[in-house]
């Protein structure tokens, strides 16, 4: 195959799904090397509470396959998701990837392209937007960051418990991306691309978005999967444009 990006998010890495972990190596040591870069779109790992957290297996695991990617002369890049948005730089120096801002464009084969997590578009979901906001908050990272590790476990546990419950109560509507904030994403930064995460509901859509100074055009959004159970997938964009493989 010809140059080509790989676009994946939300494979949810945790200790107690090994399967998982197994098929997101094996992507990464096949798949990813053929690559010219691979874009993690967020929620890497199912919880993030601090690059300190290095004794876990996983977390060294990770990042030795990671750098052996980048060795490879593949760049990858991090944006981060709801579970991982602690991840820093130290951690991402040690798997080699680049962290980026969400939203970002980037020039795919000549087509700019917005790369975001997802979260920031499910706007009907007002409790949520607002825990972005305050967790996200540069203070509460500085707060976050000086509890003890133990601590931060406890709470990212508890936080996880309270967000199950309260997803329970959400209807499926609440939780997907709000249509006027995509048509709005796609107008302000005058994209006709999108790819992310978050949803968990792979799929290429085709929004019809005017702007001011263009005539209806025809946006594509391609939602990427997880990685749950013995799901997994993700995107690879060449210069004749996406698709979506497993
Ligand atoms: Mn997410």
């Amino acid at each position: 195959m010809n140059a080509h990006m790989l676009f994946v998010a939300d494979v949810h890495l945790c200790e107690s799904r090994p399967a998982a972990t197994a098929r997101f190596f094996s992507f990464l040591a096949q798949a990813a090397q053929q690559a010219s870069a691979l874009y993690i779109l967020g929620d890497l790992f199912e919880a993030w509470v601090g690059d300190d957290d290095l004794e876990s297996p996983l977390h060294r695991a990770v990042a030795q396959h990671l750098s052996d990617l980048t060795s490879h002369g593949v760049q990858v890049f991090f944006m981060h998701g709801n579970r991982d948005f602690m991840l820093a730089q130290h951690y991402a120096a040690l798997c080699g990837m680049q962290l980026l801002a969400d939203p970002v464009v980037i020039d795919v084969f000549g087509t700019a392209t917005l790369l975001t997590h997802g979260d920031m578009l499910c706007t009907d979901d007002t409790d949520y937007q607002r825990f972005r906001r305050v967790s996200r908050h540069p203070l509460m990272l500085k707060i976050l960051r000086a509890l003890p590790l133990s601590l931060r476990h406890t709470l990212a546990g508890r936080a996880r418990i309270g967000s199950e419950q309260a997803k329970a109560h959400k209807t499926n509507a609440i939780m997907d991306v709000n249509q006027h904030a995509v048509t709005e994403m796609f107008r302000q930064y005058g994209v006709s691309r999108m790819i992310h995460g978050h949803t968990h509901r792979p799929a290429l859509h085709i929004h019809d978005v005017t702007g001011k100074d263009m005539n209806e055009k025809k946006c594509e959004r391609w939602v990427l999967p997880d990685w749950y159970g013995d799901r997994g997938g993700y995107i690879v964009c060449d210069i004749n444009g996406c698709r979506p493989l497993t």
